[in-house]
């Protein structure tokens, strides 16, 4: 199967088309044309979009945070207890800077580049997504460390614990 180019670029009617794009299969001239990461042609608007959704989400790192934080929570750490306050803030922070910037940068900038109606859409179905799914976590987190037995539990520990260099 042979994939002939049309005669110029879907985003620049007087640009020659060298290539179509690999995700969305519009022609593509050469300056819309880059490279992904195994050298095939993509347009602009596709590689906004693929760049924002591999952009560093810092998904195994969170999940050690979980991991560390849950095992410490489960032992009654005081550290846990600091560790997941600051990973549930940091948490809902970053979600809400990384949908201001999907909003306010990256919708723009992919419509400026000539973005068709559907990955507009589906990019919008994704920020809903992430409003919907990502703030579970940090709030289903941050709410069990105001429950009363929670804090019971971590009051008590650290009435027992001493330096051991006074013992
Ligand atoms: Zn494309
Ligand atoms: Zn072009």
């Amino acid at each position: 199967m042979y994939s002939v180019p049309p005669a110029k670029c879907g985003y620049h009617a007087s640009r020659p088309a060298v290539a179509h794009c690999t995700i969305c299969g519009r022609a593509v001239c050469h300056s819309c044309a880059q490279p992904d990461n195994l050298n095939r042609p993509v347009c602009r608007p596709c590689c906004l979009y693929h760049g924002m959704k591999q952009r560093p989400s810092g998904g195994v790192t969170a999940l050690g945070v979980i991991n560390i934080v849950w095992g410490g929570l489960l032992k009654l750490r005081e550290w846990a207890r600091e560790l997941s306050l600051v990973y549930g803030v940091a948490r809902l922070v970053t979600v809400t800077i990384s949908l201001l910037v999907d909003a306010f940068w990256l919708l723009p900038a992919m419509r400026a580049a000539g973005a068709s109606e559907y990955m507009v859409s589906s990019m919008i179905f994704g920020m809903v997504v992430v409003i919907i799914s990502a703030p579970i976590y940090p709030i289903v987190l941050l709410a069990f460390l105001t429950r009363p037995m929670v804090k019971v539990q971590f009051g008590r520990q650290l009435k027992n614990w001493a330096p051991p260099s006074a013992a």
